[in-house]
């Protein structure tokens, strides 16, 4: 693999980690679809389209990174490395996916959850005293809660025994945090989102700078299966490679679309971070926000997020949302013109009346 070199930005280390060294090597590390590689079974041992980028996302998080076949799948996989018994603390606000599956996991007997309020840092705290996991997410999906992490972190890794600390970091991205080096154990992403960029792939991944905690990730991968896909893993690093450009873009778009909501007179509230190219804002009621979507031209319609297009979900219709308000919308802002988006979203917003 290339060099790295340590004072270059991550825009740049984006660009250069994880390709192949040597003259006459392909530019890119080429998709191997491949289940062995002669004595080497790829569950166990990895290929190499999956290390490419792994070595890549791990250079923007600081750690050493372990691809999975989702998001959830990686959360399953951390989750493994714990006791049956285990009480895992969650923030009220996050990823239905992410709660679904904990709920499950609790209706099987395989751990007690405790809910927090994300920006609560007593409460987190008071939480960890009897938990084994911490499971951070920052900026929350959808209501954009953000989480002291560094608070958090200093306080708990004090304590002689203490819950690992994981941070999901999907609508942060690195280049919005570097949870580990706020004092996180683990980093987790949705790379289907804006590590992946382009809506095309599914693929999770978790990264740690703890040697112990890596080798247990890894296992964990070989025990449940939670592999990815060869294609998936390849797209997912050529999207890597715009991410620091996709994101300042996005980011930018996102700062001035949340300034105009907030002016807007259809608006009751915009919930921005400050960063990131996540909003969520909020107009009456269910029937507003379902006509702001049913007008909108250009900003799709659709679930998910962190693609080059905008996209934008009433996410109280969703059974795992039911907890946030009726007229609730959340936004991913893409790379269109921010222009056009505004033009659109006005409309749409004047619309209802
Ligand atoms: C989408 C999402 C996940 C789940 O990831 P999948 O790739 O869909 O399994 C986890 N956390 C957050 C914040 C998400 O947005």
């Amino acid at each position: 693999m290339a060099g790295v070199n340590e004072r270059w930005s991550a825009r740049t280390r984006a660009i250069v980690a994880g390709r192949p060294s040597g003259p006459g090597q392909p530019m890119n590390v080429p998709i191997t679809p491949a289940s062995m590689l002669g004595l080497e079974y790829s569950r166990e041992d990895g290929t190499p389209t999956w290390a490419a980028f792994e070595t890549a996302l791990g250079e923007l998080e600081g750690g050493e990174a372990v691809a999975f076949a989702s998001g959830i799948a990686t959360a399953s996989a951390v989750l493994d490395s714990h006791a049956v018994g285990a009480t895992v603390v969650v923030p009220r606000d996050s990823y239905a996916g992410t709660r679904s599956y904990f709920a499950h996991e609790q209706e099987t007997g395989r751990i007690t959850v405790v809910s927090v309020d994300p920006t609560d840092t007593g409460a987190w705290l008071d939480a960890a005293a009897d938990a084994e996991l911490l499971w951070l997410e920052s900026p929350t999906n959808p209501s954009l809660y953000v989480t002291d992490i560094a608070a958090i972190a200093r306080e708990v890794r004090s304590w002689e025994r203490r819950p690992t600390i994981v941070v999901d970091n999907t609508f942060a991205t690195p280049l919005g945090q570097q949870p580990l080096g706020l004092g996180a154990d683990v980093v987790v992403h949705s790379a289907t989102k804006f590590i992946g960029g382009h809506s095309d792939l599914l693929l999770g991944v978790a990264v740690s700078n703890d040697p112990a905690r890596v080798t247990a990730l890894r296992r964990a991968r070989t025990l449940i299966g939670a592999t990815p896909g060869a294609l998936e893993a390849f797209l997912a690093l050529r999207g890597l490679r715009t991410l620091p450009v996709r994101f300042a873009e996005a980011s930018a778009t996102a700062a001035l679309l949340a300034e105009r909501l907030t002016g807007h007179s259809v608006v009751n509230r915009v919930r921005y971070p400050g960063y990131g190219a996540m909003l969520s804002f909020e107009v009456a009621d269910a029937n507003s926000a379902d006509r702001i979507c049913r007008e909108l031209q250009l900003v799709q319609h659709a679930t998910s997020l962190g693609g080059v297009e905008s996209t934008v979900e009433r996410r109280a219709a969703r059974p795992g949302d039911a907890h946030v308000a009726e007229g609730l919308l959340r936004l991913s802002v893409g790379l269109e013109d921010p222009e056009d988006l505004w033009d659109d979203l006005n409309r749409a917003l004047c619309s209802v009346n």
